[in-house]
């Protein structure tokens, strides 16, 4: 190994760890885990010039290749065993122009890392809601977020990338830049190559916007979905309300009667001018009768945070997702009967709502096309101990097959775990046809593997 890492050494500026090496531990953690894979070498790159170096090692040498951005991936498929790992932690640089309102992301920023350089400006692009998470898979598979519904998802906004393809060249992609691999990218995930630069057009933002919670109890979960279904179709974009059935975490506007039981949680976001935030809010306290709210003006990168202590890295986590063109009946009942056996503390059920501007995009403008998609429904299982492991993914999978007819086609990529391999192409629909046609274009021998894999 001590020869591999030399010459890997020679090569580029950024650190190479092998597994005796100090660090190499704590670079092999995933927010997953459940996920304990072990690379032969771990490079943390520091320029985008170390990364055709590693990609020709791991080539010359036959080894397998994962990409980490922020390693949030359920999956776990920023991590191999016993390969080549490409890690970007070292790489997290933001640039704002201001003027021209773009952002120019290094591959390992995380979400929190984009919103403050971009909120200094007052600017924001649309992102997830869990400050840690990674922008580099967040992009490549869609993304969307609080600000989803007016500004459309992630790769809406991505205005190009700066990208190192199987055979080790630096190219850019964008709408006049090798027009089809940026089609590619923009769902695909890293099947087509290493991004070591993304571009974001940027909106004016906050910097304050109103945000809170509202909780109700779960015996009037019936009626609270079946109104919010209903609200939802007027209501304006700049609002976003998601729904979450879980237990009560201690939050301290609850009584603690509730604390620990199964709730409705309403968590409300509005982007518009403060002062019309609480006409828009007001009628979702009449879906039932709330046993707490906190909702109030506060910074967007708070409430971009505010989701964080419920998802600490750490845990065990196993994921199901489908995507909702209307919320039927059916769909419904299952969910308030999976979230009514709930099987550890820290299980949820969560329906993101993202009906609005990722609507008005045509299905084949990119590879990511569920344009019809007006709700993203997780399964969210989480749990501690390896004991709960078949218990809880049980009941995961159960709760996806009961709510499974009332789905539309297609699945986010971005929830899925590594064991839905089969689900790819159906992920992809129409699409998927033309993913294939670029990955053979531009990784014929499938370097790129580790990702929900388009095979060439
Ligand atoms: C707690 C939590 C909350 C989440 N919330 C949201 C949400 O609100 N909205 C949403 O849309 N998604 C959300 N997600 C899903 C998230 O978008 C995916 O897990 C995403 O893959 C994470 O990206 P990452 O860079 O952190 O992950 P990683 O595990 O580091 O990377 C995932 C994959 O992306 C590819 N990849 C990473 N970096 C590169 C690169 N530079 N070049 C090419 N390929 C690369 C690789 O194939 C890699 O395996 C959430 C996930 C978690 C765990």
């Amino acid at each position: 190994m001590s020869k591999v890492k030399e010459e890997l050494r020679g090569a580029i500026k950024g650190r190479v760890l092998a597994p005796k090496d100090s660090g190499y531990e704590e670079a092999r953690q995933v927010w997953n885990a459940m996920i304990d894979r072990r690379p032969a070498v771990i490079v943390q790159c520091v320029q985008a010039d170390d990364v055709p170096p590693v990609i020709g090692f791991a080539r010359k040498n036959r080894l397998e290749l994962s990409i980490r951005g922020g390693g949030h991936n359920i999956g776990g498929n920023a991590l191999c065993d016993n390969g080549v790992t490409i890690d970007f932690s070292r790489m997290r640089k933001v640039r704002v122009d201001a003027e021209k309102r773009r952002a120019y992301v290094e591959p390992g920023a995380t979400l929190a890392d984009l919103d403050e350089a971009t909120q200094a400006h007052g600017l924001a692009t649309p992102v997830g809601i869990n400050s840690t998470t990674g922008i580099a898979g967040l992009t490549l598979g869609g993304g969307f977020g609080w600000l989803t519904r007016k500004y459309g998802m992630t790769i809406d906004n991505l205005v190009s990338v700066e990208m190192i393809t199987a055979d080790g060249k630096k190219i850019r992609a964008s709408e006049s830049d090798n027009g089809h691999l940026f089609w590619a990218i923009r769902g695909g995930g890293g099947n087509f190559g290493v991004v070591t630069q993304f571009e974001f057009q940027l909106f004016p933002i906050g910097p304050e916007i109103v945000a809170g919670l509202i909780v109700f109890p779960f015996n009037q979960a019936k009626q609270i979905l079946t109104k919010y279904r209903q609200f939802v179709n007027s209501a304006p974009e700049e609002l976003n309300v998601w729904v979450v059935l879980r237990k009560a975490p201690p939050l301290p506007f609850l009584p603690e009667t509730v604390h620990g039981k199964e709730v409705v949680v309403l968590p409300v976001f509005y982007c518009g001018a403060v002062a019309k935030a609480d006409k828009l809010i007001a009628p979702l306290r009449d879906f039932g009768t709330p046993l707490g709210e906190h909702i109030g003006a506060q910074p967007y990168v708070q409430w971009q945070k505010a989701f964080d202590p419920l998802l600490t890295p750490g845990a065990r986590n196993y994921w199901k997702s489908h995507n909702f063109t209307e919320l039927a009946d059916g769909a419904l009942n299952s969910i308030i009967e999976f979230a009514g056996k709930l099987p550890s503390p820290q299980c949820e059920i969560f329906i993101g709502l993202i009906a609005g501007a990722p609507n008005r995009i045509a299905v084949d403008s990119m590879a990511y096309g569920h344009r019809d998609a007006r709700f993203v429904l997780n399964v969210h299982g989480r749990w501690d101990e390896a004991k709960d492991d078949q218990k809880c993914i049980k009941w995961a999978r159960e709760f996806f097959n009961a709510s499974a007819p009332y789905a539309s086609a297609g699945a986010y990529v971005n929830f899925m775990t590594a064991e839905e391999g089969d689900r790819v192409a159906a992920a992809y629909g129409s699409n998927y046809g033309r993913l294939v046609e670029i990955k053979r274009r531009y990784d014929p021998e499938n370097v790129f593997h580790l990702n929900q894999n388009i095979k060439p």
